[in-house]
């Protein structure tokens, strides 16, 4: 695919992906963009470095511009990660846009994630634990939260997540649209999808192609005894 003009993006998004300078879709955005676009649900298995993160952050920014209905929740296994997408939601979501954005994760002060919550966020990204102290504390309503997206979901159930994120959907609309991101599919993520997911479609990544443009390489010259 040469660019993203085929999936009909709302020209904010489009000033946005031109900023990032996002020019051709990667395999795993071109096989999920139109899906999602049109609200199915997906079992993508795709590793960090795919750019899984625009394949689910730009149907989504692309729904919530153009239906007022539509509000969105990532959950991802570390801050780190939920930090990460919450970085490329900004830019792609721009800074005149006026929707909101809300990071919840553990170990940072929950009275700045109150204060972001008063604010309405139509978009959340957040790790289970804390997304659940907030619907416990029902400072978090995911009433009308209708798009959730389950990123890396081997490692959040790997670390323990499992029971989290039950309890979270708990709290979701069951007519919703549901994106699970995973870069291995074991039987218990076949599971979680057969629980959560309706007829998804499937996105398998043929290509090897990874952009992982945040690492480095360096060449360090030593001798055979100090290796
Ligand atoms: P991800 O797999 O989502 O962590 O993305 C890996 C890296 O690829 C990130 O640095 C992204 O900014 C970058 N990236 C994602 N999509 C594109 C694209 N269509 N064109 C160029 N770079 C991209």
């Amino acid at each position: 695919m040469e660019n993203f003009n085929s999936f009909n993006l709302s020209e904010n998004l489009k000033k946005s992906l031109k900023g990032l300078r996002f020019t051709k879709p990667t395999e795993v955005q071109a096989k999920t963009i139109p899906f999602a676009i049109n609200k199915e649900d997906i079992l993508a298995s795709a590793e960090t470095g795919s750019g899984k993160t625009a394949a689910y952050l730009i149907p989504l920014i692309q729904q919530i511009s153009t239906n007022r209905k539509v509000s969105g929740i990532i959950l991802t296994p570390t801050r780190e990660l939920a930090q990460q997408v919450a970085d490329v939601a900004k830019l792609l979501v721009g800074y005149k846009s006026g929707i909101n954005l809300g990071l919840l994760v553990g170990g940072a002060s929950i009275n700045n994630q109150l204060n972001q919550l008063k604010k309405y966020p139509r978009i959340i990204i957040g790790t289970p634990g804390r997304i659940n102290d907030h619907l416990l504390r029902k400072s978090l309503s995911l009433k009308y939260f209708n798009f959730l997206v389950l990123d890396e979901a081997d490692r959040m159930l790997d670390m323990g997540f499992g029971v989290q994120i039950d309890q979270t959907l708990q709290y979701m609309p069951s007519e919703r649209q549901t994106l699970l991101f995973s870069a291995t599919l074991p039987a218990k993520i076949m599971q979680l999808s057969k629980k959560y997911l309706h007829n998804p479609e499937r996105i398998a990544i043929e290509s090897d192609e990874v952009l992982l443009t945040n690492i480095s390489h360096d060449i360090l010259n030593i001798d055979h005894n100090k290796k």
